[in-house]
């Protein structure tokens, strides 16, 4: 049998998705290799069909013990042969699946990579004819990678123990040319065939929403695309629970999935999702590595990931099947305290400074004005797409330019007044005008630029801020508290020598029908209802035709 009748015979496809065939022909004819493809693109088949084709026997080795039972449930559903190692094993069973390996009773054997850091293990392993061996999810190995393993460090030990030097085939969805070096150097790839399937994934259409009220904009999201399946993702277990309770009062059917809920009832969580007994799942990043389910209609993010490669591989767990799917980002500013949070606390004492910068990077993705497609492709090393891509919350041709110099002088000689010491937080409560204690502490009052914004939401505030780091005009320094500074940028701006604009969409006036006298509260109401509609019509965020303090005055009017 050839790899195209296992294809058809085992897996009932007809044809490989781009660079499998590739991959699969110099596995075969004894060439290392390295197989860079998207989450979805089909890696598993890449080292799964040579397995079948080689003599030996093919050991793979992946990350997650969950991950590697549905595989290997999966390949015997096919009524391919396959088994596991891990930590969860009896002796009895364990001693059970070596002897097979030994005796060629089955072709694939999947390993947790912490079984390589006992000798005793490896001298076994010695005894077995392997052909190839397998590291899925090679990132893992590199500490540039976002899910560093220690443990994957030992595969290129056990490699020098092995008398006959299998062949070794490394796959990982993380395309940053750094990782993909440090993944040859330290699994020792022997000159590798490199292959880099194109990243982009026509099918899923990314926007980025900057909700006052992420709930309520979830809850409005689903009611929109009732009956679909989706993956809700939130960097915290709280915040896991409080949604997914949440949709559950509002009578919606989902469920949840994080790391401090018990193994059993994690699998059925999991389990009622896969086979669409629940729609919603709500889950924090422990969920989802290696799962594959073809119908996920939406992936939307209550907060915003730590980096860029997090947040490509979680949304691209929608649209699998091909069909349109849709990944949302619900960003706040506060997802970035969190994430610079979680960053410090890590593990103490450890350099921070490459978390920092991608994290500063998935900001920007949240803040961007072009293509977010673009900006994706462009982060992963491929070249970005020629025009906008039309498919994208930030491609939409009916976005007018809006000036906000004026604003950004404010904001700027405000963070200027208040010395370059204090975060957004306090720099838009001065502004605003508010009177805390903090305030009261500093005498923040008595800047000529206290409540100079005092018209504009805290939001549309925060927000406008957000825009500036992102365009490098203001700057978040000092880790664990951030403090705004300027840039040499800002100087420019402040003296009135370089404009700033941002894509807004304009609210064409609308005429209300004589008869309908409103109080000013529904006015506001019916407003906000418009805003919404023209702000999906258009696919940017409702602040964005107007903030909700101008809705107020217009309805005072
Ligand atoms: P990855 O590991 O790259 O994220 P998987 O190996 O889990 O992706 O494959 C994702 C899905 O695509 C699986 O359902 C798999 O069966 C399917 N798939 C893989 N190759 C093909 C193919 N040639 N034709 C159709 N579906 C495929
Ligand atoms: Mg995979
Ligand atoms: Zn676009």
């Amino acid at each position: 049998m050839n790899a195209k009748e296992i294809l058809k015979k085992y897996y009932g496809y007809d044809a490989f998705r781009p660079g499998q065939k590739e991959l699969i022909n110099h596995i075969i004819e004894g060439r290392d290799v390295i197989g860079i493809m998207p989450t979805g693109g089909g890696k598993s088949l890449c080292y799964q069909i040579p397995a079948l084709l080689l003599e030996g026997i093919t050991i793979v080795i992946s990350p997650l013990i969950s991950l590697m039972k549905d595989q290997v449930d999966t390949l015997k559903e096919y009524g391919i042969k396959a088994e596991l190692i891990n930590s969860t094993l009896s002796m009895t069973e364990f001693r059970g699946i070596m002897m097979g390996a030994r005796e060629k009773a089955y072709k694939i054997l999947y390993v947790a990579p912490e079984r390589l850091e006992a000798e005793s293990f490896i001298d076994l392993l010695k005894e077995l004819p392997i052909s190839l061996i397998a590291v899925d999810e090679a990132h893992c190995v590199s500490q540039w990678g976002h899910d560093f393993r220690p443990s994957y460090r030992r595969i290129s030990q056990m490699l020098s123990h092995l008398e006959k030097r299998p062949v070794v085939a490394a796959f990982t969805a993380t395309a940053t040319p750094l990782v993909k070096e440090d993944i040859i150097k330290l699994l020792r790839l022997e000159q590798p065939f490199e292959l880099v399937s194109n990243f982009d994934r026509p099918n899923l259409y990314f926007e980025v929403r900057k909700p006052q009220n992420k709930l309520e904009e979830i809850r409005q999201y689903l009611l929109e695309n009732k009956d679909k399946s989706g993956i809700i993702y939130c960097a915290t277990r709280k915040n896991v629970e409080e949604v997914c309770e949440r949709l559950n009062r509002l009578g919606i059917l989902a469920t949840k999935y994080h790391g401090g809920l018990g193994e059993q009832e994690r699998s059925e969580n999991q389990e009622d999702f896969l086979y669409d007994r629940m729609p919603i799942m709500v889950a924090t990043n422990a969920f989802g590595m290696g799962i594959d389910k073809p119908n996920v209609r939406f992936v939307l993010h209550y907060n915003m990931p730590k980096n860029m490669e997090s947040y490509y591989q979680e949304a691209g767990r929608a649209g699998r099947d091909g069909e349109a799917a849709e990944c949302i980002m619900l960003f706040s500013t506060q997802d970035i305290m969190t994430n610079r949070f979680l960053i410090e606390n890590a593990s103490l004492g450890v350099d921070h400074s490459q978390d920092y910068q991608k994290l500063n990077h998935m900001v920007d993705y949240c803040n961007t004005q072009g293509c977010l497609r673009s900006y994706i492709l462009t982060y992963f090393g491929q070249v970005a797409l020629e025009e906008d891509c039309k498919h994208c919350g930030n491609c939409n041709n009916e976005i007018e330019e809006t000036d906000i110099t004026r604003e950004a002088q404010i904001i700027m000689s405000c963070v200027r007044r208040m010395r370059e010491q204090f975060g957004s937080t306090l720099v838009t409560d001065v502004l605003k005008g508010a009177n805390t204690q903090k305030i009261r502490d500093f005498n923040f009052h008595e800047l000529s630029t206290y409540g100079l914004m005092r018209e504009y939401s805290k939001e549309s505030i925060k927000e406008l801020i957000s825009f500036l780091i992102a365009e490098g005009y203001l700057l978040l320094a000092g880790n664990q508290y951030p403090i705004l500074k300027l840039t040499p940028q800002s100087y420019p701006v402040l003296k009135g020598e370089e404009k700033i604009t941002i894509r807004r969409l304009i609210m064409r006036q609308k005429e209300l029908p004589e008869e309908v006298r409103v109080e000013a509260h529904e006015l506001f109401t019916l407003l906000r209802q418009e805003r919404y509609k023209l702000a999906k019509a258009h696919k940017v965020q409702p602040f964005m035709i107007f903030p909700d303090t101008s809705l107020k005055d217009m309805c005072k009017r």
